[in-house]
């Protein structure tokens, strides 16, 4: 098998797994009892949560455990939206966010929010004066995703970051893609929200963080008990928690070398493609992008007959994202970069990790070669 979807899903690396395991069978206290075996697993919670938050430049008491992405930006745009009316009801955002974002933003907008969805260039860039331009004396937040999960960009968050505090306005980032890849420093990019998930950065699935700046005052989304200072009820995932700072720490430390590595592999995949079938086209920025993410659009083919084809020979790949396949339609996020309706449905994406190697690559390519060609033949 050739795992080429990352952005999917990451492996649990062993590493972290061996970690995570003694607190499930033997170090399974509740984190608030009082006891011996309750205070080791609240000891795990405390030191997991001071390992994240030295990741991000931020204090311990910012970090917040969720179940993931989903519940990190939901509670990010519902909890501001809720706690900053007073002020006004607009929210900025761009039209190639998660789903995670964008319905959350069209649930809020049924409750009386005002949102702005900002364009994005061909290469999936927003343009920081777009941004500057759509600020309102009601603008009480600003949601822009740290990178995109369907093509790969990079956005601008420093400067993005630094509009926000100049207008007094709150930022939220869903690093989702980012965290684990990308040197994050919440302070110096004036980022007051930021959403993360453990599995896309070989940590478990079902955990996460928000990490809310300890100047906002924000409500819980999850009413119950004293859980995450109050703010998230629910008896702690002890297991999940020593999961994703023993992700995090891992990722921190072999950041750089991973970076190097596997954006050497994604311009060696992206060149290749480009040499080797005839009517690809990249999309996404080609430098400003992840560092393993390679995404085009083929000409003449649909993305989703060639990923069953990649999957009979073994290869799995994505088309557009997996939360947009068994959605009709393509991709937002290609539309919103201008990608004609037609084109958009040839996509693929292939996200890379350390352990792909070159002579994968190749195969990929030979074997994607041959699928496109007979694909369009075939219509
Ligand atoms: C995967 C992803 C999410 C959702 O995260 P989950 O942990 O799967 O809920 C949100 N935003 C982006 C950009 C993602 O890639």
């Amino acid at each position: 098998m050739i795992y080429l979807d990352n952005a999917a899903t990451t492996r649990t690396a062993p590493e972290v797994v061996e970690v995570m395991l003694p607190y499930f069978s033997e170090y399974y206290g509740n984190a608030g009892s009082i006891y011996g075996l309750g205070s080791q697993s609240k000891k795990a919670v405390i030191k997991a949560r001071e390992t994240i938050a030295g990741t991000l430049g931020a204090q311990a008491n910012e970090i917040y455990f969720t179940s993931g992405g989903t519940e990190s930006d939901n509670w990010a745009l519902k909890a501001v939206y809720e706690f900053c009316q007073d002020k006004g009801r607009h929210i900025i955002t761009s039209k190639i966010e998660h789903h995670a974002v964008l319905h959350t933003c069209k649930y809020l907008e049924q409750r009386g929010a005002k949102i702005t969805y900002l364009d994005v260039d061909e290469d999936g860039l927003i343009d920081p004066q777009q941004l500057e331009r759509a600020i309102r004396p009601d603008t009480i937040l600003i949601s822009v995703m740290y990178a995109n999960n369907e093509i790969g960009t990079i956005e601008p968050i420093g400067r993005i970051g630094e509009i926000a505090s100049e207008h007094g306005i709150l930022f939220h980032t869903d690093a989702v893609q980012a965290y684990g890849h990308l040197p994050i420093e919440v302070g110096k990019m004036h980022i007051d929200l930021l959403s993360a998930s453990a599995h896309k950065f070989n940590g478990p699935k079902g955990i996460g963080f928000l990490y809310v700046n300890s100047k906002l005052r924000m409500g819980s989304l999850i009413h119950g008990g004293q859980q995450e200072r109050g703010r998230r009820a629910g008896t702690e995932n002890v297991p999940g928690i020593v999961g994703i700072a023993a992700a995090a720490q891992r990722a921190a430390l072999s950041m750089d070398k991973k970076a190097v590595e596997e954006s050497r592999m994604r311009d060696y995949l992206i060149r290749r493609m480009e040499e080797e079938i005839p009517g690809a086209r990249l999309t996404g920025h080609r430098t400003m992008r992840l560092p393993g993410h390679v995404s085009f659009c083929f000409e003449g083919i649909q993305g989703e007959s060639a990923l069953i084809m990649l999957d009979m020979q073994g290869i799995c790949a994505s088309s557009g994202s997996a939360c947009t396949t068994g959605h009709p339609g393509p991709s937002h996020v290609l539309m919103a970069a201008g990608v004609p309706e037609e084109l958009a449905r040839g996509s693929l994406r292939f996200t890379l990790s350390e352990e792909n190697t070159m002579e994968e690559l190749d195969i990929v390519v030979e074997s994607l070669a041959e699928i496109v060609e007979k694909l369009r033949f075939m219509r």
